[in-house]
């Protein structure tokens, strides 16, 4: 099964990805975790990464491309992937459908997450993120603060901010989100995979609830 999260930053793809992944055992690969590894480690890909990253702009279409071809080829994705921040341009879904069909394989749902736009600029810059790459918990120090300040519940690790959780960074990254990214919303409701939901404390429907519903719909 191939799962795409969608939506613009803040809106949750992560958080829900990460719930699906763990009751459906399929992996969830975020090109941004990718990108931030690479950044960590110094690679070549890394420098590339950092220099678009740093001015809240998306990594050019090849290399973001490139990535998720040779990740598709890997063993543990084979019965399955959610890919968590890809595609995010009409260049990278078509790629995505030519990279899938040459492996026999087809786009099954994508999740279109909305928040207004007020709450993901608070949401983004009360993100914490739990900084061992093997849990990723997500927290927010105002609506789900860990119960010791700046460690991670599940594993005690130290939390972070990431570099571009701030506003004017976002700002940058939800004008880009309407430019490159918001045209992917037709592009899929006319294949007929888009399942729009919206996370919102406004109608006391966060992460957690719509990855429950989603579920319980999977099962049915
Ligand atoms: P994320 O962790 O999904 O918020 O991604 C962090 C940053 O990585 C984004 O703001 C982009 O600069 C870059 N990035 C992640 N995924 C993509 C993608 N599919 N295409 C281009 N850039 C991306």
């Amino acid at each position: 099964m191939v799962i795409i999260m969608l939506g613009a930053p803040g809106t949750g793809k992560g958080t829900i990805a990460k719930i699906l992944s763990e009751n459906l055992n399929i992996p969830q690969v975020s090109t941004g975790d990718i990108f931030r590894k690479h950044i960590k480690e110094g690679t070549e890909l890394g420098k590339i990464a950092e220099s678009y990253i740093s001015k809240g702009q998306l990594v050019a279409d090849d290399v973001t491309i490139g990535l998720v071809n040779s990740r598709l080829d890997e063993k543990d994705v084979q019965n399955g992937i959610i890919l968590d921040g890809f595609p995010r341009t009409v260049k990278q879904a078509e790629a995505l459908d030519e990279m899938l069909a040459k492996r026999n394989k087809k786009v099954d749902m994508v999740i279109n997450l909305t928040t207004p736009e007020e709450e993901i600029i608070e949401r983004i810059v009360n993100r914490r993120i739990c900084s061992n790459p093997d849990c990723k918990t997500v927290y927010n120090i105002i609506l789900n603060p860990p119960k010791k300040e700046g460690i991670c519940d599940v594993c005690g690790h130290e939390l972070i901010q990431r570099k571009d959780d701030n506003v004017e960074t976002v700002k940058k990254r939800l004008q880009n989100y309407f430019m490159q990214t918001s045209p992917l919303v037709e592009y899929y409701e006319k294949q007929g995979t888009l399942k729009t939901e919206e996370v919102s404390k406004s109608i006391n429907r966060l992460g957690g609830d719509v990855a429950k519903d989603i579920l319980e719909n999977l099962k049915r």
